[in-house]
């Protein structure tokens, strides 16, 4: 199989591998168990958290371990609207589900929320945040990129105007982590997921900052500062940090050349093909819209050539939804249903870019032929 589609999920490392492991075999006590076998696996919860407070420059108090970016997301703007007064929330309209669907929530509680648009090329005016801001504004969610086109935003300087006008500000950096800083500095809290730099799928962090207000969701046993019940995830939180420190040392150029020579290969050798998102995007992503063309279509057609992709819609109840986030970037309808997101990674190579680009072209032939 070609695997372009990195963004949705990575294979895990096997060196991350191999240090999960002792912790599902030998080391398998409970980390809040007082004999020894509980403090084996104890000592690696902390290692985990102390490697990751580093990379993340904060202290390991900050660093609290969860499901993954969905549950950090949910955490940060419930956590926040139920322990900070206010009754306003502000997200970007191109969040992921995991905060737009939590800003539904609590619209059914009662609170207002405000949705902010891109720009035509995928990108969030600080200006239209600070715009936006009440004097019942309790919470506020920009993502320091986007996982559909790739497009990175202002982060800090949205952090700046939440930070001056006393607004909890969450960035979502699931696709970030290991690419760009973490905005430590400028956030009240972020997330992380594992899976999406080669470690272990249904783990993630979330860091808070040091005095920020925030109410626990999952209640139960102390874990995690009596934040977070439910016993931890020993292996993972040591493939995590694992996984985290290999990534933020990792080079992504090569990735990046990779991927810009995919994109000028589209470009020169199918006609009618259009990159989505402008400004700066991250190395791996390239999200591009074929005239004449179903995206879906064009991931089947290359599935059968075993190669993995991803368009932006979302497939509920049997129907397919247009992508939230190329529509709010006010892209046409054909445009946005002829989307196909293709993310590389680590592994790829030079040969699996031209085989990717004969067959996708060979597949944008057929469908416009029928
Ligand atoms: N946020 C972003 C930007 C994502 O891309 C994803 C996963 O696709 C998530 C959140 C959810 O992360 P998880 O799969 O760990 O719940």
């Amino acid at each position: 199989m070609i695997y372009f589609d990195h963004a949705s999920t990575t294979p895990i490392d096997c060196e991350v591998l191999e240090a999960m492991l002792p912790y599902m075999k030998d080391n398998f006590g409970n980390p809040s168990s007082q004999h020894s076998a509980g403090r084996a696996a104890a000592a690696g919860v902390l290692n985990a958290r102390d490697k990751i407070a580093k990379l993340f420059g904060c202290k390991p108090e900050e660093v609290f371990f969860v499901s993954g970016g969905t549950e950090a997301g949910n955490w940060a703007l419930k956590g926040a609207c139920l322990a900070n007064e206010g009754r306003h929330i502000i997200v970007s309209a191109i969040e992921h589900p995991a905060l737009i669907e939590s800003a539904r929530d609590m619209e059914r509680q009662g609170y207002e929320v405000t949705y902010i648009k891109p720009d035509k090329s995928g990108v969030i005016d600080p200006a239209d945040v600070e715009r936006a801001i009440r004097a019942d504004t309790v919470f506020c969610a920009v993502m320091a990129a986007n996982n559909e086109t790739g497009v990175i935003q202002p982060v800090e300087k949205i952090g700046n105007i939440c930070k001056e006008r006393g607004v909890f500000y969450y960035a979502d950096c699931v696709q970030t982590a290991g690419v760009l800083p973490f905005p430590t500095a400028s956030v009240g809290a972020f997330g992380i997921s594992a899976h999406k730099f080669y470690g272990p799928k249904g783990f993630g962090v979330l860091y808070i900052k040091d005095g920020e207000k925030i109410s626990r969701l999952i209640s139960g046993g102390k874990q995690e500062r009596g934040l977070r019940g439910g016993t931890t995830n020993v292996a993972a939180a040591v493939g995590c940090a694992l996984a985290l420190e290999k990534a933020v040392k990792a080079d992504n150029k090569k990735i990046a050349a990779l991927r810009d020579k995919f994109v000028s290969g589209v470009l020169e050798n199918i006609e009618g093909a259009h990159v989505n998102g402008g400004g700066e995007i991250l190395p791996s992503h390239a999200n591009v819209s074929f005239d004449g063309c179903d995206g879906e279509n064009i991931l089947f057609l290359l599935d059968l050539k075993g190669i993995a992709v991803s368009t932006g819609s979302a497939c509920s109840a049997g129907a397919v939804s247009p992508s939230h986030v190329l529509s709010a970037m006010g892209l046409s309808a054909e445009r946005v249903k002829s989307a196909v997101r293709f993310t590389l990674g680590k592994n790829n190579t030079q040969a699996e870019v031209e085989e990717v680009l004969r067959e996708l072209k060979a597949a944008v032939e057929k469908i416009r032929a029928v």
